[in-house]
């Protein structure tokens, strides 16, 4: 099969006028200008017309369990106060609802162009239930603030085996996520680690999310500090350190290559130093939406990106972001960042999040090798192609999941 498209965006090279990918059962097999690939590649011929064809998204960090919290959390006056407000929006929901949510969830991100999701559930039992239309990479939650996890209880094994069945439903990876530092115990993160180095998963956390995690950890006061506190944490931890201390001295420089870490955005001076002399870097998602609906401190783009992290962009939930969209996302970043160049920031939800999710050599870009994972935008030859699909804000109508078509 041939998809020809007005403009072919690779990731790897500039742009193809008049290009053309060839795919071959969940294959990419050529890329090129259409004259070429039509000479070396026998196959009917799709002609997307005025669209540009491009590596479909991947979101780095999302909580489909909550696509039908949107709208039900107005902003609250602290970070902890929209934990005790989410908290009681989950108590209201049965099984079937957080079901229907990710289900939901999935025909959202595809209708916006996403074919790759990192998707934290804190429901691991719903998994087999669910037929994703996408690719996913499932990172089970985990919170032991209250009582002690048996990680096999959890549905790791049914997880673990699930994400060696090769095909369209799961990558080969799949992951844990502890929650938080102050939600999961340095030993759950250090279990979660080993378990990982074992059995070739992924790890995400949050980190150094709200100004209140920072205040709880390095001054032991502050509303998460008193709300942690009083559902019975032990805060013998709370001595002064930044939550990225406590991180790094929870799992050192050796374990650091497989994080994905959420957030990031409250950093101390100490930190940014410490960030530096690594030689270890993480992956880092900044997740724009919900960071403005928080109002949290800028990101450090510029720091962090001059320290070689490996910087993603991710929706969030739904409780604290209007939609699964990472086309608002990097709006809503290039807003943030206007002199980051078109090219860079559509990198950062393809090759940056296909590295993290360790699908560099399959995901994120078009390439002869790679998983057919192609969408399609409109797109005119009056302004430079990377500006018009940042600008792209409709309804992704031709979509490719390992090669098989989903279109309108
Ligand atoms: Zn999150």
């Amino acid at each position: 099969m041939i998809i020809r498209g007005r403009t072919v965006v690779t990731i790897h090279g500039a742009p193809i006028e008049n290009g053309a990918v060839a795919v071959s059962g969940n294959r990419i097999v050529d890329v090129g200008r259409f004259d070429d690939i039509k000479t070396r590649n026998a196959g009917n011929t799709v002609d997307l017309g005025e669209q540009a064809l491009l590596p479909g998204l991947i979101n780095a960090h999302c909580h489909l369990d909550y696509t039908c919290l949107r709208g039900k959390i107005s902003r609250q006056k602290s970070f902890t106060d929209w934990i005790g407000a989410i908290n009681t929006e989950k108590s209201g929901l049965a099984p079937e609802d957080f079901l229907a949510s990710i289900n939901d969830g999935f025909e959202e991100a595809k209708r916006f162009g996403t074919t790759a999701i990192a998707n934290l559930t804190a429901f691991p039992e719903l998994i087999s239930q669910v037929q994703p239309p996408i690719r996913i990479c499932w990172f089970v939650e985990l919170i032991d603030i209250r009582a002690p996890i048996d990680l096999e209880c959890v549905g790791m094994s049914a997880l673990l085996k699930r994400s060696r069945r090769r095909g369209i439903a799961a990558f080969q990876n799949s992951g844990l996520a502890p929650h938080a530092l102050f939600t999961a115990s340095k030993d759950l993160f250090r279990r979660c680690e080993a378990i990982a180095q074992q059995e070739h998963i992924l790890l995400t956390t949050h980190l150094a999310e709200s100004r209140e995690e920072m205040e709880m950890f390095r001054d032991a006061s502050g509303p998460l500090y008193e709300f942690i506190k009083s559902i019975g944490r032990r805060m013998d931890d709370c001595v002064g350190k930044t939550p990225l201390q406590l991180f790094l001295g929870a799992l050192g420089d050796r374990a650091l290559p497989q994080w994905i870490i959420a957030h990031l955005n409250e950093l101390a001076e100490r930190d940014f130093d410490l960030l530096e002399r690594s030689n270890s870097k993480f992956h880092v998602v900044h997740c724009p939406g919900s960071h403005n609906y928080f109002g949290h401190s800028p990101f450090a783009f510029d720091r962090l990106r001059s320290f070689g992290f490996n910087i993603c962009l991710g929706t969030d939930s739904l409780a604290s972001n209007e939609s699964l969209s990472l086309f608002a996302e990097m709006r809503a970043f290039q807003k943030e960042f206007p002199s980051v160049s078109a090219e860079e920031i559509f990198q950062m939800v393809t090759v940056n999040p296909a590295r993290a999710l360790r699908q560099e050599n399959a995901l994120g870009q078009i390439r002869p090798g790679f998983r057919a994972d192609l969408i399609a935008v409109p797109c005119s030859g009056s302004r430079d192609v990377l500006e018009q699909i940042i600008a792209f804000d409709g309804r992704v109508c031709w979509l490719m999941v390992n090669g098989q078509v989903h279109g309108d």
